[in-house]
């Protein structure tokens, strides 16, 4: 009987947060237990289906399937439909979002009851379900959109008390104490986001272990090693979990809806050489003002270079007048370089990773984001550094001070959140030097574009058979079923 039992697939529910940048990778790491044979239930509300059914497709349901909650929109005074931090530009109404969603935990809690898992797998950024699980006595696996360096960066800096003391105007730069690698930064972060992440790191500790999407040589084992000895946690990197996309129709069909043909701008791409055009994203909840944007389009003008450049959906809209477009781009921009294709602007949802694994692209300016600096990192394309808000200027020193395989355009404000008017701006001067450093060749610059293509490899080894993420998802697998067994993880 105990046989039977162990070889039993493990059914898992998953519980995303609604936001791209975490129900994206959840989406891919669902998919990845649910092709190696378990039992996936991934728990969303009905306007956040469509991140998930498309990887639902390439499955067999019995192993992947959704679960729809009906999202609380009138008790939040929300129209129907908003459910998303995507769907929204402003700090308001993604306060109701997150209300909403904790406002899940009765139907979630009823839908447990009624189908109970083995083990939930829920992302960090969701307290109360770890409470939930806990009141019915289901085991827990937390999932961060973070990278372990990140998380034990931020395990350090809980831990030390002049840090944890400080106010948002504490003045000058502070190096990161008891912490495997010497990270200086010039802002401290706001104490909203001091005490955000204290919920997060002390929620993941409720679980039975965390899930990491990234892999081992990235994080490097001092990270993992040192979050281990000051946590005692467990952690299994199972990243990069976009890997699992390997189709140009996997790839492109991520996240929200495409604005434009994946035709059209793999045509584009097509012409171009190898390494040369920039990439410019921010990711899916970060928004620049009109002035930002500007300086950003003299900046990569000045470069020389080639530009795929994504702007937020309501810039560049058919109605825009001439008023209005001449706040955020130079006069002519367009005529000199869309007409003449030396720069594509995406006015909306990008296919991000499949134009970051085209060979034409050279260099990726980013907000920093874990996802996007991950998929980066899995395409070996470098990066020009570019952090808003969150623990993103946490991963520009990964990216910059640590691994070397990219360059910082000097972005030193930190900003509560995505939507928050920024005071300073970053001077074309500065973009067109990052984009300069990385792109005009010269040592330097082959040397990171060297490290990244490295990298690259890493990442696609670390997710192949024999690979260090593959081996940590099949020991995973043993660990839950284990856990089923003996009911410890301990
Ligand atoms: N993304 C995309 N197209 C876009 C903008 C974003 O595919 O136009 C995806 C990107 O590939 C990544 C996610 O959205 O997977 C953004 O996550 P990230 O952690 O980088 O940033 P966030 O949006 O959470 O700030």
């Amino acid at each position: 009987m105990e046989g039977v039992e162990v070889d039993r697939p493990m059914k898992l529910h998953f519980i995303p947060y609604p936001a791209p940048g975490h129900m994206i990778p959840m989406c891919d790491i669902a998919t990845l237990f649910a092709s190696h044979g378990q039992q996936v239930t991934i728990i969303t509300t009905p306007s956040n289906s469509h991140f998930f059914t498309k990887s639902l497709s390439s499955v067999d349901p019995f192993f992947l399937r959704l679960h729809l909650v009906n999202f609380p929109s009138q008790q939040v005074g929300l129209p129907d439909g908003v459910e998303s931090m995507s769907s929204t530009s402003d700090g308001d109404t993604s306060g109701k979002i997150y209300y909403g969603a904790m406002l899940l935990r009765e139907p979630i809690h009823d839908f447990m009851e009624k189908d109970p898992p083995d083990c939930i797998i829920a992302d960090c950024i969701n307290p109360w379900v770890y409470d939930l699980a806990h009141k019915l006595q289901i085991p827990t696996i937390a999932f961060t959109g973070f990278s372990l360096f990140t998380v034990s960066l931020m395990e350090s800096l809980r831990i030390n008390p002049s840090f944890c003391s400080h106010t948002d105007s504490s003045p000058g730069s502070f190096t990161v104490p008891n912490f495997p690698h010497s990270i200086t930064l010039c802002t401290k972060p706001p104490k909203i986001f001091t005490g955000f992440m204290e919920m997060m790191l002390e929620t993941i500790l409720k679980s039975k272990g965390l899930i990491i999407n990234n892999f081992i040589e990235l994080d490097g084992e001092e990270c993992i090693e040192h979050y281990k000895k000051i946590t005692g946690h467990k952690v299994w990197h199972l990243g990069p979990a976009s890997l699992i996309r390997q189709t140009i129709q996997e790839k492109s069909e991520r996240g929200n809806e495409n604005v434009v043909s994946v035709h059209g701008c793999l045509s584009w791409l097509n012409l171009k050489r190898h390494n040369s055009v920039l990439y410019i994203c921010f990711g899916s909840i970060c928004y620049l003002s009109d002035k930002q944007l500007y300086e950003i389009a003299c900046g990569i003008e000045a470069s020389g270079h080639e530009f795929v450049w994504v702007v937020p959906e309501k810039k560049g809209k058919e109605d825009e007048s001439e008023e209005e477009k001449g706040k955020w781009l130079p006069k002519g921009f367009e005529e000199r370089n869309i007409g003449k294709k030396k720069g594509l602007i995406i006015r909306g949802w990008a296919p991000q990773v499949l134009i970051l694994s085209h060979i034409a692209v050279g260099a990726f300016m980013t907000h920093c984001g874990w996802n996007s600096t991950v998929e980066a990192v899995s395409a070996g394309v470098p990066m020009i550094t570019w952090p808003v808000h969150g623990e993103q200027f946490y991963n520009e020193k990964l990216i910059t001070n640590v691994r070397g395989i990219g360059v910082e355009v000097g972005a030193t404000e930190w900003c509560v959140n995505g939507f928050e008017e920024k005071q300073k701006i970053v001077s074309k001067d500065s973009i067109e030097k990052a984009v300069k450093r990385l792109m005009d060749g010269g040592d330097e610059a082959e040397e990171i574009k060297q490290r990244a293509q490295e990298f690259g490899e890493k990442a696609t080894r670390a997710v192949q058979e024999g690979g260090s993420s593959h081996n940590n998802l099949l020991s995973l697998i043993d660990d839950l079923k284990q856990m089923r067994n003996c009911k410890t993880l301990d």
